[in-house]
Parts: structure tokens; sequence; C-alpha cells
């Protein structure tokens, strides 16, 4: 029997974490296997904001493909009785998951990655190698990243219960402008942007016992109803499973962890691709002297964990204060933002949660 391929690296999971990474990883000359489970082009819930600092490094990763899409430079929250508008520090852009994953996993192909989708991966080994097994056949590599989201059968299980779900569907508005807008409500949020003419993608985090359905999302926010009215939906509603929040790992039985396996940023802070993308090239970058025969794979991991606390930590420590106060009981909420000042907070909230 012919023996297995040794790929210097396996990623798992061919989300934006998993692609920058397997791309980083072969630009280097590095042999490497990338499997998802799924098959692309497919939608997936999220706001779709891509935030100012991904761009250069989506670009270097991607080319100039997502050049037609719409910039996002401003950006509108809506409170219960006030509103504020301002311009973001530097243009976002507005990138339907449907486009970006499968042109990043495009992407990875043309840089020479042996990218497979349709495999789920069931389990991971280590014994010197760590061998990958899926229904078909084991594939063998020096090391493997894990870029398989928030909720993975290669994840630590963690029993609390989640109160938070997902929704997202894309809507026909006609006369859509080209800004990213955050309807905030007891027991949630809902942003709407333009992903297209006349084209919106609305995506809410929502606890599980306030609403099941983005019809019931809506109906939480005078001004989102009132929008709303004459949206004709463009996809059926896609839902997440629960939204867990907890401090970032950067390995978990040998895997580095990247991305939303990593940790899981507040959607709000629009950050999560990101540092899917950053976390992803960080770890490709980090492997590199394992590769090279220069380093053991635990002073990797060591060196992964530095620089993501670095870099990263920040991000999600000031994330979890602003859910803090925007989850706290309405008179809470108005009497700190009342004392704060809505535009400081909102300006806190585009800056202080980004990865750098
Ligand atoms: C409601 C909501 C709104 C959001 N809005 C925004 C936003 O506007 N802007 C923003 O930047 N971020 C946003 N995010 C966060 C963003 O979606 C994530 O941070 C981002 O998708 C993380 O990318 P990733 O590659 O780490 O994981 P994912 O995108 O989840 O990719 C993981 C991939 O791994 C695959 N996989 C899983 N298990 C296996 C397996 N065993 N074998 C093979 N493949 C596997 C999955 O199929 C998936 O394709 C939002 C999230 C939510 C929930």
């Amino acid at each position: 029997m012919e023996a297995a391929t040794l790929y210097d690296l396996i990623v798992i999971g061919g989300g934006p974490a998993g692609s920058a990474c397997a791309i980083t990883a072969a630009r280097a000359g590095a042999r490497v296997l990338l499997l998802e489970k799924d098959q692309f082009p497919r939608h997936k819930v999220c706001g779709e904001f891509v935030s100012a600092e991904s761009l250069e490094l989506l670009r270097s990763l991607n080319g100039s493909h997502f050049q037609d899409k719409p910039a996002i430079e401003t950006a509108r929250l809506f409170m219960r009785n006030r509103r504020v508008s301002f311009q973001l520090p530097r243009a976002a852009m507005s990138i339907p998951r449907f486009e970006l994953d499968a042109g990043l996993f495009h992407a990875a192909q043309m840089q020479g990655v042996h990218a497979r989708q349709g495999v789920h991966v069931g389990e991971v080994l280590r014994d010197g190698t760590f061998q990958v097994f899926t229904p078909e056949q084991p594939f063998v590599a020096k090391a493997v990243v894990n870029a398989t989201g928030r909720w993975s059968n290669l994840a630590q299980r963690r029993a609390s219960p989640s109160k938070w779900i997902g929704l997202k569907a894309h809507f026909r508005e006609a006369g859509s402008a080209p800004s990213v807008d955050l309807y905030f409500f007891p027991g949630g949020y809902c942003g709407v942007q333009q992903v297209g003419h006349d084209r919106v993608n609305a995506c809410a985090m929502v606890r599980a016992n306030v609403a099941r359905t983005l019809t019931q999302v809506f109906s939480l926010h005078p001004e989102l109803w009132k929008r709303s009215r004459d949206w004709e939906p463009l996809f059926p509603t896609l839902t997440t499973s629960g939204l867990l929040f907890r401090r970032p790992e950067t390995q978990f039985q040998h895997m580095i962890l990247v991305g939303d396996a990593a940790g899981f940023i507040d959607p709000f802070a629009g950050d999560g691709i990101s540092l899917a993308l950053h976390s992803g090239a960080l770890a490709a970058q980090s492997l590199l002297p394992f590769f090279a025969g220069k380093a053991t794979l635990n002073e990797v991991h060591h060196e992964y964990a530095s620089l993501y606390q670095q870099r990263f930590a920040g991000a999600f420590r000031n994330a979890r204060r602003m859910r803090r106060i925007l989850s706290s009981p309405e008179w809470v909420r108005s009497t700190m933002l009342g004392i704060a000042g809505l535009k400081p907070v909102a300006s806190a909230l585009v800056s202080s949660t980004r990865a750098k």
C-alpha cells in the first residue's frame, strides 16, 4: 500500500481563519492540506461587516477580488429613544460570506494548497505526527491548525447552555445606503447593512427567549419594524447554534487554535472576520521555524500564545465590557449612556474592539 503523504500542515476548517492560515503557510513553501466539511459557496450567519483593519491582509491573501463591494463609511446606532450617526475612522467593506469564504478557499487552491471540500474531520490523534481522520481516509501532518469555528466536534465541550442565538437573511430594500445600522433592544440587537444594489443583510444576535425569527426581531424596535415593512426576503432565514462567550485559548490537544475556534468576539464589534484572518496568518507564520527545523512545536505554541495575547486580548476585553453595558437593563444602560454620552460610547465600540 502507498504511504500517505506527510503534509507539513493540515488546516481543519475552510472559513476565513483556515484559508488565511493555509495561504500564508503555502506561500512560505509549506505543503498544506485544507479540509472543509461544507461545500462552497454557502451562506453563513454573519453581519458581513469586514472591518478596515482586515482589508490590507484580505487583499494580500486574495488579490483585488472584492473591489466592487460596498465601502461602509458610516455607522448608525439606534437605541430605544436615541440614535447617533458617525463616520467610521476608516472605511470598512460589506462582503457576503457566500463570496468571501468561497473566494478565499479558491485563493488557497491557487497558492498550491490541497484544498478539499465536503470532508468532515472526525478525530485527530497525535503520536509523533498528527493523524487526521475523515470518513474517506486518514491524513498525516507534522502540525495541525484547528480553524473549525465556534462549535465543533474537535473542540473542548462546554456544558453551559447559551442563551444567545444568531439569525440572518438578505432582503431587497429599494434605495439602501452603504452604512452599518445597529438597532439595540432589550435582549439583543440587529445589524442591517447594504450588501449590494438594493440588497441588505439583516443579522441579529438575540436571547433565545426573546425572539426566534427575524420577524419577531424586527418587531422589537419600532424604527426597524417600520423600515423592514417593505422588505422582500431573498433566501430563507439562517439560524446559528448558541453563541457562547469564553476566554480565548490558543491550543487544544496540541492543535493550534485560530479564528473563532480560539475565541469568539462579540459580533457587534464587527471584528470576528478580521481576528480570523489575522490569527490564521499569525499561526502560519509562527509555524515556519518549526517547518524549517529551527523550533519545536512546543516553542511554536508558546510564541503563538504570546503574540495572540499581545495583539488580540485587548479587543476581547473591551468587547466584553461593551457587551455588559449593552445587555444591561434599559434603565442602567440609559443612565450609563447618559453619563458617558452615546457618541463616545459608539466610537469606543469601533476603536477599542479592533484586532491589530
Ligand atoms: C450573529 C453574528 C454576526 C456576526 N457578524 C460579524 C460581522 O459583521 N463582522 C465580522 O467580522 N464578524 C462577524 N461575526 C463573527 C464571524 O462570523 C466569525 O468571527 C468568523 O466567521 C470566524 O471565522 P472562522 O474561520 O474562525 O470560523 P468559521 O467562519 O465558522 O469557519 C469554520 C469552518 O470550519 C468548518 N468545520 C467545522 N468543523 C469541521 C470539521 N470537523 N471538519 C471540517 N471542517 C469543519 C465549518 O464548516 C466552517 O466552514 C458574526 C457572528 C455572528 C454569530
